[in-house]
């Protein structure tokens, strides 16, 4: 079986608290039933603005929040119901790599404690044992052996960024969720990290979930991307067709706003998003794109799309394809 994560259903809604007794009066619905598989050595890119969901979705999978619904099969094993001491044998195979590398590096660890710490927390290597490893994974992000000695003040964001995913990778992970990890990076710097992860990818044989604000960031290194709006998966389908024939307005939309570099590439319909993201505490009725989508129709506002197969891989939900 070649599934390594099986997502079904999930849900995570927080609790609105409000008047002078603090009793729930809402939910904020972060995520809102999301189902979708990754496979062994593949990345799927998980796209969408902030206050979409994605993050949280992230720290469900990694058992960082638990599930309000749903279920998270980890190698056929459900791990969304497991109790704390269950979890830590997980968490070697689980990792995460944070967008801001300088606010999750503590800024008095050297490398070398950074990069050690998870050997010293979850297993029995000498200390000899765990140099010698925290060397090999830092040569293997393109940081030098004696960059151990150094603090992360003393490098730049990409170095940084780098030190992060070799805390990540210390402990050889199968999968790593990479949560917006290039985002804070020039843009000049974003291309060699994102070249160094599929590199590690390759080599390690890595299963990825990348999260990212926007399709150009993920369009490299996805093999497939889901698109969220509002908690919800708005679509999901292989790359290149993701990319060279979106449905959905919303992800039409994304694409509009990416600069089309190849103009030999017919120029597809701009689709211009404009307002801000509705509340997730109240989110439009039927469709939750309906309020910013120039195609909704009577039908959007009363009855919500569901997932609906257009190609092989390729499922969107929206009531232009039902
Ligand atoms: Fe737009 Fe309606 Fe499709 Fe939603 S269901 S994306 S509002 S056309
Ligand atoms: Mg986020």
């Amino acid at each position: 079986d070649d599934i390594l994560l099986d997502v079904q259903n999930i849900k995570k809604y927080f609790p609105i608290k409000g008047g002078v007794l603090k009793r729930t009066i809402g939910h904020l619905k972060a995520v809102d039933d999301v189902s979708f598989t990754v496979k062994k050595g593949e990345t799927l890119g998980i796209v969408g603005e902030s206050g979409s969901g994605k993050s949280t979705l992230g720290r469900v999978i990694l058992n960082l929040l638990d599930p309000t619904e749903g279920k998270i099969y980890f190698n056929g094993q459900e791990i969304s119901q497991l109790k704390r001491k269950q979890v830590r044998p997980l968490r070697k195979d689980m990792q995460i790599v944070f967008q801001d590398p300088f606010a999750s590096l503590n800024s008095k660890m050297s490398v070398a404690e950074l990069v050690e710490e998870p050997l010293l927390v979850q297993t029995s290597l000498s200390k000899s044992q765990r140099k010698e490893r925290a060397i090999e994974i830092i040569e293997k992000v393109g940081l030098r052996a004696d960059d151990r000695l150094k603090y992360p003040h003393e490098f730049s964001g990409g170095q940084r960024q780098r030190i992060s995913i070799a805390r990540a990778l210390i402990m050889n992970p199968q999968f790593v969720i990479c949560d917006e990890p290039v985002s804070a990076l020039d843009v000049s710097i974003q291309a060699q990290v994102l070249n160094l992860m599929k590199d590690l990818q390759d080599d390690l044989g890595l299963t990825y979930l990348f999260i990212a604000h926007d399709l150009g960031v993920v369009k490299h290194i996805s093999d497939r991307v889901a698109v969220m709006y509002l908690g919800k998966i708005a679509e999901i389908a292989p790359k290149k067709e993701l990319y060279e024939n979106p449905l959905h307005p919303y992800t039409q939309g994304l694409l509009s706003s990416i600069p089309v570099i190849d103009k030999s590439k017919k120029q597809r319909e701009k689709i211009k998003i404009t307002g801000d993201l509705p509340s997730p505490a109240n989110p439009p009725s039927g469709c939750v794109f309906r309020t910013r989508c120039p195609k909704a129709h009577d039908r959007c506002a009363v009855e919500q799309p569901l997932f609906t197969k257009k190609a092989d891989g390729h499922y969107v939900a929206c009531h232009l394809y039902t």
